[in-house]
């Protein structure tokens, strides 16, 4: 059995979804087959965007129609009978998500926004489904609702793994033994009441990882639209590099400091039941892209992170005093009720300095439990450069024409805190 995830860029149009078929054609079949899939192109921050306006009170019936639109014709481009059921099942989804913006003083913003958001997921489900059976595949429709199990942490839902695990073997299990391959949506799960939850954004990878590991898969794989994992964000590393392998916690480290090819949740479900990631290109896909495992592997290039929308804040004693064991305790504890990641860490005699999300809400809550002994100093709009493996003329070459607030290099590791000049 095996799992693969599409994301939002390998289905944004019907020649790309058409490309996705050939695919699962060429190397999904033989064994039973999980596909997850996103929410298609940048449907997930137009749907964001139909919520904000519909919260602030304006006209958001426009961009839903554009969203319509988008998804008809997407649909168009697959399905040349106009009068093939999914054109019905797609104004169907539409026609609930007109209905789900209400709101009364009892409506929760977070729980709407997943009761929206989630529709991305469902739509782009039904046309890939529908169009691999119009294809001639035997595949089943399955709502992730019912079988990924979360608590109502909105927007963030955190699975319940033993009622996740309990619906899988009851209803994913018989569905993949008598068909070939079950389509579901990344991103989205569901609560005991039945109401619908998110995973946080970029989820899917996440979705794909819970099904593998509670089905015991043999593979994931990740179709992207790089060629794979690699050294540094091609955006930004002009000759990136591919990795062939990285060992599980490799990958883990990378996406922690920044490295956004896959979800940061990914890996734990994964290497607890020693299941291999691949991360390959839906461009190429007879490339072998990156294998993530338990083994590993030599490297010969450095890997770079940035981590942007960061903020470094000081923090100093009111007095003239030295910063205690117990005080730096005591912001840290403040920070992890804040629930501000402490990615990059600096102590001098009487100052302590961390790096984290710019996160206003969070910032600010940890900046109102501390300020009473200390005083704050908050460095806005910096990002965290991580490098593993570099030599310092090679991170020093990085930096080059940045204002470096902060700087460490040790062995094999390198962190800078830069801003723009
Ligand atoms: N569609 C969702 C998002 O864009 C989930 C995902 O892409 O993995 O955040
Ligand atoms: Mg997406």
């Amino acid at each position: 059995m095996r799992v693969f995830k599409f994301g939002g860029a390998s289905i944004k149009d019907a020649p790309s979804v058409q490309n996705i078929q050939q695919i699962i054609k060429q190397f999904g079949q033989g064994q039973p087959l999980v596909v997850v899939v996103s929410a298609m192109g940048k449907t997930t921050n137009a749907l964001e965007a139909i919520l904000q306006a519909f919260w602030e009170g304006d006209d958001y019936e426009a961009l839903i129609q554009s969203l319509q639109e988008y998804h008809t014709k997407i649909a168009q481009g697959i399905f040349w009978d106009k009068k093939n059921p999914i054109f019905e099942e797609l104004a169907q989804y539409f026609q609930t998500l007109r209905q789900t913006l209400v709101r009364d003083t009892k409506t929760v913003f977070n729980e709407l926004y997943d009761q929206v958001v989630s529709v991305g997921e469902l739509l782009s489900s039904v046309i890939v489904a529908r169009s691999l059976q119009h294809e001639g595949l035997q595949v089943m429709w399955q709502d992730a609702r019912e079988i990924i199990k979360t608590d109502n942490n909105w927007r963030e839902g955190t699975v319940d793994w033993k009622a996740t695990q309990k619906c899988i073997n009851k209803i994913l299990l018989p569905l993949l033994k008598d068909k070939q391959i079950v389509l579901t949506q990344g991103f989205i799960g569901g609560t005991p009441d039945k109401k619908t939850t998110t995973l946080g954004r970029e989820g899917s990878d996440y979705s794909a990882a819970i099904l593998a590991h509670c089905l015991k898969a043999e593979s994931q794989t990740i179709w992207k639209d790089v060629a794979g994992v690699l050294n540094g964000d091609p955006k930004r590393v002009p000759d990136a590099q591919l990795f062939a392998q990285l060992s599980y916690q490799e990958a883990a480290e990378m996406t922690y400091y920044g490295a956004s090819v896959i979800h940061p949740k990914t890996i734990a479900p994964l290497r607890e039941k020693v299941i291999p990631l691949y991360v390959k290109s839906f461009l190429q896909p007879q490339k072998s892209g990156t294998c993530i495992n338990s083994v590993q592997a030599h490297k010969f290039v450095p890997a770079i992170m940035y981590k942007e929308k960061q903020v470094w804040i000081r923090w100093t004693h009111k007095d003239f005093a030295f910063l205690s064991e117990a005080q730096i305790g005591e912001i840290l504890q403040q920070a992890h009720e804040a629930q501000t990641f402490v990615y990059a860490m600096h102590r001098e005699a009487f100052a302590l300095q961390i790096c984290t999300d710019q996160r206003p809400e969070k910032v600010e809550k940890l900046i109102q439990a501390t300020k009473a002994d200390f005083t704050v100093v908050i460095e806005e709009g910096v990002e965290l450069l991580t490098v593993k493996g570099g030599e310092s003329a090679f991170t020093q070459k990085l930096t080059e024409n940045r204002i470096k607030l902060w700087e460490t290099q040790q062995a094999n590791w390198y962190q800078a805190i830069l801003r723009n000049q």
